[in-house]
């Protein structure tokens, strides 16, 4: 038993629910689920950490892959199109641990507007592009969003941004304090007519329910939080799961294939553990929480004889239309101290451009916020001027006179689910237990590439307004390695255009769910694990009421 669990099964024992993955979405659906009463395993591939295993050591969360997925033993592979050989290259990044990506990420918490759910219809078809509206509505989705606020701790203030859509409470934390960044931010907003509103993030601003609050270390994006104040499923969900008595949570535990019968029905999963060998864990009903990449390439190697495509996959869906939330980059340099260094990332946001002027002729919109996200060596290799040195004297003056006084506007995009956009098995490259690596199909929709060249203006607008002495915009291209892993295993009514049902139910196959970032239809305006969040709560309540009504056994 490892020293966090309370309970332990037996792979023999057929438990309620097996969750893959302890992530954003994973842990909210064991801690509902074991709450209501159901017996959980929990199989995470990454090791179970405490905050006292957590370290400021720059290399190795960022170049030993203390916290993520490691391309030495799990390689993916890139193509930006069909006809391309695919050739190895680490473009996507994610938490591989118990918390997931909440356990290092940077905690910007935004609601999805309603135009997210309904942009479709209002703004109609894009070509070469699939998007449909959500089966759902922003209405529908507001009390767990509210849900996700309160019980796992989100700061933030309530009416501050004039384009927030309704909602049924405040927060329950004020919102982090202002940095010298936030303060450009607004001030550069003002010049602008725009406004700069409060961040909502999920890092605690009071100390809430036995947590501390942030003491603004200044090692937060990719870094786990010692205070345990990032507001982690690795803080939050998964103790109140593991406390019930009723949940499992079994780290190291890779699982290679979900296992079905003759009458279609899922039967459990067949799991590497620490030592490599193979288990099967036997339950009523599975639940995917892997993300938007690794859910669909677990469908697609869980392909049988009755499922020969892959599982959950007689549309040919799962695994493509890919998105992610793209953007751009501009960087300030100011004739005074910032500091962006200390504290969270970011305190204040944009949204003007959430929904633009149609007359422009772009579709979609995007969030913007003032930040600084480099710790010392990052910024080293990427944080200056671009037409600085990158060595000799000149640079290390640059370094010393530079990082107190930069800062960064990152844009956060729409993205379109266009379908050769995709997640696939790599037919020749092997992860180190023998699996299929992934392989990643890429190309941005010449919409997006438009939008992003777009807000990248609006962010050397900002840059100037705010004061910088020295402006610069980054090369227009997607955030490589992607950490927003959407829309790969829709969920719709019609089950020939979608993977899930609204509730999240495979249309395939009645005892399998996925809850995770690839139910998403459309990506969003960038921050899109306050909604995975909200879909898991909302989720979990169905499961429960399904397994009750005896649907799933
Ligand atoms: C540096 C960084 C910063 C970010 N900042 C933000 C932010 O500010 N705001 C925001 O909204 N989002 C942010 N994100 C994105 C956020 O982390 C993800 O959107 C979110 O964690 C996805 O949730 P999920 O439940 O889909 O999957 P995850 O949280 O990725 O959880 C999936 C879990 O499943 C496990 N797993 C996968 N495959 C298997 C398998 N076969 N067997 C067993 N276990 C498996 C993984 O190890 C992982 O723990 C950031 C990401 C990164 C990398
Ligand atoms: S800045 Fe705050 S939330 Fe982030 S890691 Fe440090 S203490 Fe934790």
């Amino acid at each position: 038993m490892t020293e966090h669990a309370s309970v332990r099964y037996q792979p023999g024992d057929e438990v309620d629910f097996v969750i893959v993955g302890a992530g954003a979405a994973g842990g909210v659906v064991a801690r509902e689920l074991s709450r209501a009463g159901f017996r959980i395993v929990v199989l995470e591939q990454g090791p179970y950490l405490r905050e006292s295993d957590f370290r400021h050591d720059e290399i190795g969360v960022s170049q030993l892959h203390a916290l993520t997925n490691d391309p030495r033993v799990s390689p993916t592979t890139f193509r930006s199109n069909a006809f391309e050989t695919a050739k190895e290259r680490p473009v996507l990044s994610y938490g591989r641990m118990v918390g997931g990506g909440t356990a290092h990420f940077t905690g910007n918490y935004w609601r999805f507007h309603e135009i997210d759910f309904t942009e479709h219809s209002k703004k109609g078809a894009v070509a070469g592009a699939d998007r449909d509206d959500w089966p759902i509505t922003y209405a529908e989705l507001e009390p767990y969003y509210t849900k996700v606020e309160w019980e796992i701790g989100v700061s933030g203030l309530a009416g501050a941004s004039p384009f927030d859509p309704p909602r049924s409470k405040p927060y329950p934390l004020p919102p982090l304090p202002i940095k010298p960044g936030g303060v450009l931010a607004e001030r550069g907003a003002r010049k602008m007519g725009w406004t700069a509103f409060p961040a909502p993030m999920a890092i605690l601003s009071q100390p809430y329910r036995g947590r501390a609050a942030c003491v603004h270390c200044g090692f937060c994006e990719t870094f786990g939080c010692e205070m345990r104040a990032k507001s982690s499923t690795l803080v939050s969900m998964i103790p109140e799961a593991e406390a019930t008595g009723k949940c499992e949570i079994r780290p190291l535990s890779y699982v290679r294939k979900v296992e079905t019968n003759d009458a279609g029905r899922v039967t459990g999963v067949t799991y590497f553990d620490a030592r490599k060998r193979e288990v099967f864990q036997r339950a009523k009903a599975v639940v995917l929480c892997a993300n938007g990449a690794e859910t669909p390439r677990l469908l697609l190697t869980s392909a049988s004889k009755r499922f020969p495509d892959g599982l959950a996959n007689s549309s040919g869906w799962v695994g493509t239309r890919l998105m992610f939330n793209g953007g751009g980059i501009a960087g300030g340099l100011f004739d005074h101290e910032i500091n962006g260094y200390k504290g969270v990332v970011d305190s204040r946001i944009i949204h003007d451009f959430y929904q633009l002027d149609p007359k422009l002729g772009i579709d979609g919109g995007a969030g913007i916020d003032l930040r600084f996200d480099f710790p010392p060596i990052a910024y080293a290799m990427y944080g200056l001027p671009l037409d600085a040195p990158s060595w000799g004297a000149e640079y290390k003056r640059l370094l010393h006179e530079c990082y107190t006084r930069s800062i960064y506007a990152l844009c956060h995009t729409t993205s379109l689910p266009v379908a050769s956009n995709s997640v696939s098995l790599d037919p020749t490259v092997k992860d180190a237990w023998g699996m299929p690596a992934i392989r990643m199909t890429f190309s941005e929709h010449q919409n997006d590439l438009k939008l992003y060249q777009f807000m990248l203006d609006r962010a050397m607008e900002l840059l100037g307004a705010a004061g910088a002495v020295k402006r610069w915009a980054h090369p227009l291209d997607t955030y490589w390695p992607a950490v927003h892993l959407l829309g790969t295993c829709r969920m719709g009514n019609d089950p020939q255009r979608s993977v899930v049902d609204r509730y999240h139910r495979a249309h395939d196959v009645p005892n399998l769910f996925i809850v995770d970032g690839s139910s998403f239809v459309t990506s969003g305006r960038g921050q899109p694990t306050m909604t995975i969040q909200a879909l898991a709560f909302r989720a979990a309540e169905n499961m429960a009421r399904m397994a009750r009504r005896g649907e799933l056994s």
